[in-house]
């Protein structure tokens, strides 16, 4: 049996011993590619995160690795070719979480994507990508897009283009880069808050609150990274201004949409994907503004019926309605407030702040371009701390060795096994049933009937973790009210 209060001071002692070189605050995509990459360079890191790690916007996704073709039709071509070349370096380092996917986007007479703009478009997709794409772009007729796609919506159809990006698994990627952080000798705290951080010295002193164990200690640390997604404007020192957009995504059973690649539907400017992943297929994403508290986001009517009349207008007899929607997730885009435009229009460029000495905010940004962003935060805090350079590995060092991911983990869910749950309480830092089955697993996406998984999987979990029959229940009843 797994002793967590002792594994929990262990970590404690640890954070709160030693001073470290830089404290993560956020264990999203940001902050577990800024500890692989602080460690990989010798630093002495600790990341604490107040949730579950991957528990923001990092698991709410549309799970794709991308360019971004929409980023190119708006003229931001840095971007593009910045994330592309990420996709690539992604693909080789983390192969597991990287298949190539093609994507198919059918032209309109009158749509506001003329076929012969997008024809010229994935060309220029594919230059950025070095000419290295992970598969050649390609232009459809009208009668080779109707072969490629069931009964796509038929009037008006000009053709379309065939062109790729790739499908990962968003928690799975903040997971196992943390796997790797740790293995590195980063500190893992999940369940840890950050709630105060004041200038001390050379560096700054913090107070964490380890959640579970419902105590508080100090971390002194030379830097402070703040990577805390939607929450970044939280605490006083920040000095990140968002504009939070709310993106729902729905999942449905792959017979009700018998897609072989992706599908671009388009709505007005905006578009929308459906993304076949396995037995199912996701469908997304709605883009509006959110105002409301970070913690009541949750996928509401409307935006399902959005998602819903997308799909159906560009698959009118697939007729999918609301009993066929399996699961759905809601995520809140930290996007860097500027000017006015629509959600849609707002840049998903990063930014990378000192606003004092030693306290580095960090926000905004794409999963696609996590590796960079920490690349570029983990050279300012060697600067700011006054070592020589470190050449940065991460280009090129594989994210796990194979060993470590065999069966293990990918892009689809695990088996459902008690080895593999074990797996996630001792090398994964799970803690909760929500951590196994919607983070680590996904099974509370992909599985309809999922009840039965979770009753199974919160009895190893008792088994494991010591709890006796009442956790047992509150663990499932916390599940239900997490996620429904
Ligand atoms: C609907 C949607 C679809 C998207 N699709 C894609 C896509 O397909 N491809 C792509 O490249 N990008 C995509 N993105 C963008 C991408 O998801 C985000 O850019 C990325 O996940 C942001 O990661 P993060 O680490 O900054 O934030 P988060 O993942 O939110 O992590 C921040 C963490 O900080 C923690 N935290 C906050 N305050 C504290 C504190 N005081 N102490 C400790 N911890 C704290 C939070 O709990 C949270 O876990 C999408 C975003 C959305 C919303």
């Amino acid at each position: 049996m797994l002793d967590l209060d002792k594994l929990r001071a262990l970590q404690a002692d640890a954070l709160g011993g030693q001073p470290l070189d830089v404290l993560i605050v956020g264990g999203g995509i940001v902050g577990a590619g800024v500890a692989r990459d602080a460690a990989l360079r010798g630093l002495r890191a600790g990341l604490v995160e107040q949730q579950d790690l991957a528990s923001g916007t990092s698991s709410r996704t549309s799970r794709l690795l991308h360019g971004g073709l929409r980023y190119l039709a708006q003229g931001r071509l840095g971007l593009v070719y910045e994330a592309s070349r990420e996709k690539r370096i992604l693909y080789h380092i983390a192969p597991h979480l990287a298949e190539p996917l093609a994507f198919v986007f059918p032209t309109y007479r009158g749509s506001g994507w003329p076929h012969w703009k997008l024809r010229a478009g994935v060309k220029i997709y594919d230059l950025l990508c070095g000419g290295q794409n992970l598969g050649p772009s390609s232009s459809l007729t009208a009668d080779e897009l109707r072969r490629q796609l069931p009964q796509p919506k038929s009037q008006g159809l000009t053709g379309g283009v065939r062109y790729f990006d790739a499908l990962t698994n968003d928690a799975r990627l903040v997971l196992d880069t943390l796997r790797s952080a740790s293995r590195q000798g980063a500190l893992v705290a999940n369940y840890t808050r950050l709630e105060e951080a004041r200038p001390a010295g050379p560096g700054w002193q913090c107070t964490v609150r380890d959640v579970l164990a419902e105590r508080s200690y100090e971390v002194a640390a030379r830097c402070v990274v703040h990577a805390a997604g939607p929450w970044a404007q939280r605490l006083p020192q920040s000095s990140i201004r968002l504009r939070l957009t709310k993106g729902v995504h729905l999942v449905v059973e792959r017979r009700r949409l018998p897609i072989a690649d992706a599908v671009v539907m388009a709505r007005g400017s905006r578009i929308l994907f459906a993304i076949p992943w396995r037995e199912r297929v996701i469908l997304g994403t709605t883009d509006t503004d959110y105002q409301g508290p970070i913690e009541a986001l949750r996928t509401e009517p409307a935006d399902v019926d959005y998602i819903l009349d997308a799909a159906n207008d560009a698959f009118p007899s697939a007729a999918i309605d609301r009993t066929d929607v399996v699961s759905t997730w809601a995520g809140l885009r930290p996007l860097i407030a500027a000017g006015r435009g629509g959600p849609s229009d707002i840049s998903r460029a990063h930014l990378i702040r000192c606003s004092r000495p030693g306290w580095i905010d960090v926000a905004g940004g794409k999963l696609t371009t996590y590796r960079l962003i920490a690349q570029q935060v983990v050279d300012q805090v060697i600067r700011h701390l006054g070592r020589p350079p470190v050449a940065c590995l991460t280009a090129r060092l594989p994210l796990l060795e194979e060993r470590e991911v065999a069966g293990l983990s990918g892009i689809g869910p695990p088996e459902i096994t008690e080895k593999i749950v074990e797996h996630y309480c001792r090398e994964e830092w799970a803690v909760h049933l929500d951590d196994v089955m919607v983070r680590r697993t996904g099974w509370h996406f992909y599985y309809r009937d999922r009840r039965p998984i979770a009753e199974q999987a919160a009895n190893w979990m008792a088994e494991i973790l010591g709890w006796d029959q009442s956790r047992r229940d509150a663990e499932l009843a916390r599940w239900q009210e997490q996620v429904h």
